[in-house]
């Protein structure tokens, strides 16, 4: 998981959000109607897809925009749950591009205590680069060492109910990440500085654990 800027709010999400708010609202937490049938933040799946070239959020892998099912097909997830939040039905801050395996076949409706790790937390200290990192002997995510207790439970929590280590994302972060430094080692030492540099910068699945290949790259002076 690497951070993401999600940018400005588009055009008639405020609409949206005060036409329908209310239902879901009045759904969640007051037992008034039936559930809503509206769902037009999916509109937005693009505003959201542009700034990762459709790359999950959370799990990194490239989603399929030309699957409207499986599980790589693009969908936008609501980071505190409607059934949680409903007041956040409509509300930029909460969207998340997500492919359908994290968003309705690991995370679902779950919310733990202390909330998930933010791919696009404001403040710098929430970011994901600080509760994060990679083995790459394994080719795991793992907490950050030496996190607080409360921000290490969250860690463990986006790992477990996302599952970011399960074999369907580990797999692929596991190759990608070998071939990754596989790549830098090719190229002559005057070189792998500018290529680093150019896959941290580019959207590009799994490139939150390029941050802890690239530390340790530099520790051992290969670049
Ligand atoms: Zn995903």
């Amino acid at each position: 998981m690497r951070w993401i800027m999600r940018g400005s709010v588009p055009v008639g999400v405020s609409g949206y959000a005060k036409q329908f708010t209310q239902g879901w609202v009045n759904h969640f937490k007051k037992g008034i109607g039936g559930r809503p049938n509206d769902h037009y933040w999916t509109q937005y799946r693009k505003d959201l897809g542009k700034h990762t070239h459709y790359i999950c959020w959370y799990c990194e892998r490239q989603c399929d925009c030309k699957a409207e099912s499986g599980g790589l097909s693009p969908t936008v997830d609501h980071f505190r749950p409607i059934s949680r939040c409903p007041s956040l039905a409509y509300d930029w801050n909460n969207w998340i591009l997500s492919c359908r395996r994290c968003n309705e076949q690991n995370k679902q409706n779950k919310w733990p205590d202390t909330g998930y790790v933010d791919p696009c937390a404001d403040q710098i200290t929430e970011r994901p680069e600080n509760y994060f990192s990679y083995d790459e002997i394994s080719g795991r995510i793992e907490p950050e060492d030496g996190l607080p207790p409360d921000e290490l439970k969250k860690a463990n929590s986006t790992i477990e109910n996302l599952g970011l280590n399960k074999l369907d994302v580990w797999y692929y972060r596991f190759d990608w990440m070998r071939g990754f430094v596989a790549d830098v080692m090719e190229l002559p030492h005057s070189e792998r500085r500018n290529f680093v540099s150019f896959i941290l910068e580019q959207p590009s699945e799994f490139a939150g654990s390029a941050i802890t290949v690239v530390q340790r790259l530099q520790r051992d002076g290969i670049i």
